[in-house]
């Protein structure tokens, strides 16, 4: 993942544990994602609850990375959205990058 915004220079971790936030987001995706997935073994097996709980967590492990880098994103647009980070010369792209 860059740490800067190579179009506009925005820093994306702008401070230690900044992504802390985007952990709920992913929990929630994640847990949307693997309900969805059982939800979908359920109707086309005849297995039992733990047996559809063990290999939905098992068919969502693939999507994790990317569940967690689209919450990164999605986190930082709100974050974006409610406190903006306003241009300092600190955050600027190297000139001559376009
Ligand atoms: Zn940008």
């Amino acid at each position: 993942m860059w740490h800067q915004c190579p179009a506009c220079g925005l820093k994306f971790e702008r401070e230690a544990g900044y992504f802390l936030g985007a952990m709920y987001i992913s929990y929630g995706l994640g847990l949307i994602a693997i309900v969805g997935i059982g939800l979908m073994l359920w109707g086309f097996t005849d297995w039992t609850l733990p047996r559809i709980t063990f290999w939905a967590i098992l068919l969502f492990l693939p999507l994790a990375p990317t569940i967690t880098l689209f919450s990164r994103v999605l986190w930082i647009y709100l974050d974006q959205a409610i406190d903006p980070e306003l241009p300092t010369p600190q955050n600027q792209p190297p000139r001559g990058s376009n």
